[in-house]
């Protein structure tokens, strides 16, 4: 009945659900696999070929944050390298990445032996002719991604010829070649070309993870895009793919991926997409219950399929609003992020052109912020930005639009105020936060700069105005406004 048999549970959503929340609640709960039980998970074969084995060099995908990538320093990371991590510290094993630039280059330096393992990717068919796969390290669905204009997407099969763009090597470009031959597909390098390409109406679509969508939709800002559907049996179960000549290899990375409970790989992966990830699970579990009431009535009825299609369009509908939110919301203090800033500016402008109203920006910078990230941490810097940003919101006017531009900078727009009321409000604000009990216990101050928009002016000269006020502040002690010399 499915495409797709080397998919497994997933086929039948409703019913894979159930499996995957009781499977987490009973890993969650199980005492053999807590942590700290290291030890008892070989047998004595095994924990001699760790003792014997050395460094295990490893192949990685380069280009798939927030899943694996590797940085600038060549060291690997995502939610992938931090899961392998407590993989290889649970068993004993001390792993090395073997570097690739490409993850065809690394397929291949797998295929030739260069390294002992693939550290996260999907099973297929022929990827078993070199590789033993240990159990899911992740599960992760795939969604269609379409330009906003494009329909909602209930069927593959219906397309001929439609322009499908794809990373090159995955294994959804392999199900895609089996099991949709008339799809026209677009190979690319990365992940961030076939989002490109459908942008600029070069590709008609992509199919994607749910969970790299979302996180590179909010980090690249790609407004034009949506998800337009799910291809309900492509679902990744992504596990370690070990090469076939080290079967004791295999046994130890399985025994260690099998010890990492359900509240461990939810605690990594919110580390690297908090937002994302807790609100698509909310929207599951939201559903679940009311989901399976009305299944059970409509499958009586035979109105399954119909019902079928109604929760994929709603569901879809909430993933989009989803998706709306995180690429306009800053993920760290949940007011809006640069990208928000700029596009209000665009309407607000032209609002204020129309209506010939005042309307002002101010740009804050927190002062000394180095310092307290110095002297008390990164974890403490981000609770001072989560406040001020907190305390920011609060004292705004409503009809005001407030930001964070990027580090421990924000942006208010004033709607309707001349230079002088947006000094006033800002004033205010500095006035707050300087008397604000920071939980950290010491004292926090501001500075600010203001400067009053002059009609057709962009926003890249008008924060050039305020930013110059801003550096008057600093150079005059901190702690202050200043306004925009310039009279307008
Ligand atoms: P000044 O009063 O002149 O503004 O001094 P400053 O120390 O605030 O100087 P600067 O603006 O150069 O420092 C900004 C620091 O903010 C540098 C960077 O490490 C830190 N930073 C940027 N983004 C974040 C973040 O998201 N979290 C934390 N904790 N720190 C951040
Ligand atoms: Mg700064
Ligand atoms: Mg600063």
């Amino acid at each position: 009945m499915f495409k797709n048999p080397a998919l497994e549970v997933r086929a039948r959503p409703f019913f894979a659900l159930m499996i995957v929340m009781s499977a987490g609640l009973v890993m969650g709960a199980h005492p053999l696999w807590a942590k700290g039980e290291g030890e008892n998970l070989l047998d004595q074969a095994q924990r001699d070929y760790v003792a014997s084995r050395g460094v295990v060099r490893y192949c990685v995908d380069p280009d798939w944050a927030p899943f694996e990538y590797i940085d600038a320093g060549g060291a690997h990371r995502g939610i992938g390298a931090d899961l392998l991590r407590l993989v290889a510290d649970r068993v004993g094993l001390t792993l090395e990445v073997h570097p690739t630039t490409t993850w065809e280059g690394a397929l291949e330096a797998s295929q030739r032996g260069d390294c002992a393992f693939l550290s996260l990717l999907n099973r297929t068919p022929a990827r078993e002719s070199w590789l033993r796969f240990t159990e899911p390290l992740l599960i992760d669905e795939n969604v269609i991604i379409t330009r906003e204009d494009h329909p909602y997407v209930v069927s593959l099969d219906r397309f001929d010829g439609e322009r499908l763009a794809i990373p090159a090597g995955t294994a959804v470009e392999e199900w895609v070649r089996r099991d949709f031959p008339r799809l026209q597909l677009i190979l690319t390098q990365t992940e961030n070309e076939a989002f490109q390409l459908v942008s600029d109406r070069r590709a008609d679509m992509t199919i994607r993870s749910l969970i790299v969508a979302a996180y590179t939709i909010r980090k690249d800002g790609w407004f034009n895009l949506r998800i337009s559907g799910m291809q309900a049996d492509y679902v990744n179960h992504l596990r370690i793919g070990v090469h076939l000549d080290d079967p004791l290899l295999h046994a130890v990375l399985d025994a260690g991926v099998r010890s990492i409970t359900h509240s461990e790989r939810e605690a990594i992966i919110n580390r690297h997409i908090n937002v994302v990830r807790h609100e698509v699970e909310v929207i599951e579990k939201s559903i679940f219950w009311p989901l399976l009431g009305v299944l059970l009535v409509v499958l009586l009825t035979s109105g399954f399929w119909i019902l079928r299609q109604r929760t994929l369009n709603r569901r879809l509908s909430q993933l989009n609003l989803l998706l709306e939110k995180a690429a306009t919301t800053d993920p760290l203090t949940g007011i809006h992020n640069r990208a928000r800033l700029m596009l209000c500016f665009e309407e607000d402008s032209l609002r204020a052109q129309r209506s010939g109203r005042p309307y002002s920006l101010a740009l804050f910078d927190i002062d000394h912020f180095k310092r307290i990230n110095d002297t008390c941490g990164h974890v403490v810097g981000d609770q001072v930005l989560r406040e001020v940003a907190d305390l920011m919101a609060r004292k705004g006017r409503g009809s005001d639009r407030l930001g964070r531009w990027g580090g421990e900078e924000f942006m208010m727009l004033f709607h309707d105020s001349d230079v002088q009321a947006a000094m006033e409000a800002t004033e205010r604000i500095r006035a707050d936060v300087a008397a604000h009990a920071f939980s950290h216990g010491e004292q926090v101050t501001i500075s600010a700069g203001v400067a009053q928009w002059r009609p057709g002016e962009t926003l890249v000269q008008l924060m050039e105005r305020a930013d110059k006020a801003l550096y008057r502040a600093k150079d005059e002690g901190r702690n202050r406004v200043c306004r925009d010399a310039i009279p307008v």
